[in-house]
């Protein structure tokens, strides 16, 4: 377990108080596992140990702001308003980031960039980006059809991976009549071809 001290000037010990001021014990817990997931698959694909421990952390610090929260800090950081047409599940990550930014003073750029794709991905993803993207589909918490071919598909290729679970989220949210995100979109166009037809599943 690192002690990220000189990333952020607190101890592990203040950085997780102030985590849990902010979110609920159950995704306490999630960030937790998705931290040792994200280590787990930095040790196996040769990525910044550290890094992805200290953004599989965070991740989601932001996702328990109300909506009213997130409209006031697109304003805030001047982001694009397009952006407030979305909802809770984009906002966590394209806002949250900043979020996190302002107030633990992380100016890290590859973490924070991992934060803001975890859940959308983006058409080019980093190693980091890509270890956090799938910890947080992975984690041993997660409970949920397909899991399981996600776990070895990250055991085999991260694309791999990387693709059968943004294959999998928009079919889920298709399913449901739900929204894309268009970055999301970009994501499955530029990593579906990874996947085999077999790996796809039913
Ligand atoms: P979590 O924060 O640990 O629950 O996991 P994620 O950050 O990956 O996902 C949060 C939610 O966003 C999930 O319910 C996904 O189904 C949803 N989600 C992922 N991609 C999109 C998208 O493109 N559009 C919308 N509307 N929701 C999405
Ligand atoms: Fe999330
Ligand atoms: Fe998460």
């Amino acid at each position: 377990m690192f002690d990220y001290y000189e990333e952020l000037g607190m101890s592990r010990d203040e950085l997780l108080a102030k985590i849990q001021t902010m979110v609920k014990p159950s995704r306490f817990r999630h960030m937790l596992s998705v931290e040792k997931t994200a280590a787990e698959l930095a040790k196996r694909y040769m990525g910044n140990i550290y890094s992805a421990s200290l953004a599989g952390l965070l991740h989601d610090y932001a996702k328990e702001l109300t909506d009213a929260d997130f409209l006031a800090l697109i304003d805030k950081y001047q982001l694009d308003p397009e952006l407030k047409n979305w909802s809770n599940a984009v906002w966590h990550g394209k806002v949250g980031f900043l979020k996190i930014k302002e107030d633990l003073g992380l100016n890290n750029a590859e973490i924070l960039h991992a934060i803001e794709v975890h859940t959308v991905g983006a058409k080019e993803l980093s190693l980091l980006d890509k270890i956090i993207y799938v910890a947080d589909y992975i984690e041993p918490g997660r409970d949920f059809p397909g899991v399981n071919e996600a776990r070895e598909l990250a055991d085999e290729s991260l694309d791999k991976a990387v693709a059968f679970e943004t294959l999998r989220t928009i079919g889920y949210l298709a399913e449901r009549h739900q929204p894309i995100y268009p970055q999301t979109l970009e994501t499955y166009n530029s990593y579906i071809g990874s996947l085999s037809v077999s790996e796809k599943g039913e």
